[in-house]
């Protein structure tokens, strides 16, 4: 199937129809903040924010989930609050690739032995069943650097349908057979025009080009590898306040704590989200802590993320959204950070 294009007028019947299958999320505000909400209607998109607030891994892994109930008669895992699959309208490419990588974690998480994969029951039911119409971002911000990692503007990874915002119409791409299903289904759609295709490709080679060069990633692995012990990383998190910000904001990081809340012989066991820049996040019984310092759980995290990700699973996890750029209070930018990284040597003189 190819390119299909829906004139804005009748977007409002489009989401009609995909809210009748499915429990439909999308970019709205909360609070004059942004993230990914349930809606109804066309009226609750906010269509302006290009990366929201929050990432919308909460969708799928939320903030605070109850993963089962308990009391005499035994264990019962709720009832789904969400009884259609859902789907997602106007994520960016640099979230739809989010939740591949999530996906290796809670999908098929590699364990020892290699060959036994770990699956989570909670994350599989949602993100299976799911429909993703991603968004293309036609005026990338100065905080996007998705290009730094493989990805682009105008990425479809992840994504059920590509959709590209050009002007008076949606330009629908179905990328997976899911979404060429769906799309097939609908009557709302025209078929795109050579026009509709030169449109769609002039909006992606002018994002492509908006956006500044990316640094050079090949050997960041070994890179972090050979400075783990450097007072380098002294220096990087200087300013850290270790607030969380940054992972709560990030649309890969997916540490979570798991808390009993119970009374006699009722309760129930929910999985949180935490954060590795917290002091208490690995503080032993004992009371010893293996990353006392800021320091250490700065280095913890960009170690993750570009070093112990990468030989694992073969892949950053980062995808250069830039939210927790924005988020953090203190301003600690992930990309100087990576710069420095890449300008250090060992002689501890930073030269670049
Ligand atoms: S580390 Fe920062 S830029 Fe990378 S995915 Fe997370 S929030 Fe986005
Ligand atoms: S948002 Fe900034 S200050 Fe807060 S933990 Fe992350 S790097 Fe540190």
């Amino acid at each position: 199937m190819n390119m299909v294009r829906l004139d804005k007028q009748k977007f409002s019947n489009f989401i009609l129809e995909l809210s009748a299958e499915y429990t439909v999320f999308a970019p709205g505000k909360v609070g004059g903040k942004t993230e990914f909400v349930p809606i109804r209607s066309e009226d609750e998109i906010d269509f302006k924010t290009l990366v929201t607030d929050m990432s919308p891994k909460g969708i799928f892994f939320p903030s605070s989930e109850v993963l089962y109930e308990y009391d005499k008669q035994g264990i019962r895992v709720p009832e789904k609050e969400i009884g259609k699959p859902i789907a997602v309208w106007g994520m960016r490419g640099c979230d739809s690739r989010s939740l591949l990588m999530l996906n290796k974690v809670f999908g098929s998480a590699i364990q020892m032995p290699e060959d036994e994969k770990f699956q989570d029951p909670y994350w599989k039911e949602k993100y299976d069943s799911s429909l993703i119409f991603g968004s293309a971002c036609n005026t990338p911000l100065s905080t996007c650097f998705c290009n730094w990692f493989g990805g682009g503007p105008h990425s479809r990874e992840g994504m059920d349908v590509f959709v590209v915002d050009a002007g008076d119409s949606f330009l629908m791409e179905p990328v997976t057979g899911k979404g060429s299903n769906f799309l097939r289904e609908l009557t709302c759609f025209a078929d795109s025009t050579e026009k509709d295709e030169a449109v769609a490709k002039k909006l992606a080679s002018d994002a492509e080009s908006s956006m500044a060069a990316p640094m050079e990633v090949t050997d960041l692995g070994e890179r972090l590898n050979d400075l783990f012990e450097e007072a380098v990383w002294e220096e990087i998190s200087a300013k850290c306040i270790n607030c969380g910000a940054c992972t709560f904001s990030c649309p890969t990081c997916h540490c979570y704590d798991i808390q009993d809340e119970g009374k006699g012989s009722r309760g129930k066991r929910i999985r949180v989200w935490d954060s590795c820049m917290f002091p208490i996040f690995t503080m032993e019984a004992s009371g010893h802590n293996p990353r006392a310092l800021s320091s250490q759980r700065v280095r913890q995290r960009v170690m993750h993320k570009y070093s112990y990700f990468p030989e694992k699973y073969g892949e950053f996890l980062c995808t250069g959204c830039g939210r927790c750029v924005t988020a953090c209070p203190v301003n600690l930018d992930i990309r100087e950070v990576l710069k420095t990284i890449n300008a250090y040597n060992k002689q501890g003189i930073t030269n670049g």
